[in-house]
């Protein structure tokens, strides 16, 4: 079976593709294929989720998995949340959104400094399938004021795991994959559709 990943995000890329190599599927990615991303207009993870994966699927003439995902803050009302990725603007990187998050903890923040990852993962068969599979995960962690650690990409040198003391970026990939939101879902996903790749 061949699958599309719908994203254009190179840590979400390589994250969903290394996650997928035991499986019995050829991924391929949606830059692979020259198909572009959607606008993300949905105001949920899964609205946003499913609208990636029909295009996708659509484009494609292939079955598709996206996600959606981002960090939840409840200090901030839980913003960056669907807007994670252009916190900072429409072509904020990585740095300006880590900056922008510490700058509104700071100045709104009362010491609250909770914040979940969270990964609405969608697998659409085509791209008129009205039954996608859906899974759902989250990782809560502390936001710390000084970004550590290179692996990764996004928020990870922000999100430290409380019960390991190391940020998201301190995790080799492994570790960082047994725990995250990401991997939670896949792992949900999969289960969901284990019927299908068996097959
Ligand atoms: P999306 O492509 O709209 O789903 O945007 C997701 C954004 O959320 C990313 O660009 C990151 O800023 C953030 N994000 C999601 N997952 C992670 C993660 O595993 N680590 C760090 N940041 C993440």
């Amino acid at each position: 079976m061949r699958i599309v990943l719908a994203t254009g995000n190179a840590g979400k890329l390589a994250e969903m593709t290394r996650m997928l190599e035991d499986y019995r599927a050829e991924v391929v990615s949606q830059g692979h294929l020259g198909i572009d991303s959607p606008a993300e207009t949905g105001l949920t993870f899964v609205e946003n989720a499913l609208l990636k994966a029909r295009h996708c699927a659509e484009q494609s003439g292939l079955p598709a998995i996206a996600d959606d995902s981002g960090l939840a803050v409840p200090a901030l009302g839980g913003e960056p949340g669907i807007y994670s990725a252009r916190y900072a603007g429409s072509d904020a990187g990585d740095a300006a959104n880590i900056e922008r998050l510490l700058a509104e903890l700071r100045e709104r923040g009362h010491g609250d400094r909770r914040g979940t990852f969270h990964c609405v993962m969608v697998y659409l068969r085509h791209g008129a399938d009205p039954a996608p599979v859906i899974a759902h995960g989250s990782w809560t962690g502390q936001i710390v004021e000084t970004p550590r650690g290179q692996h990764g990409f996004g928020y990870d040198p922000i999100f430290e795991d409380p019960e390991l003391g190391r940020t998201a970026a301190e995790l080799d990939a492994p570790e960082k994959d047994a725990r995250s939101h990401r991997g939670q879902a896949l792992r949900g996903l999969l289960q969901g559709l284990a019927a299908e790749m068996a097959g």
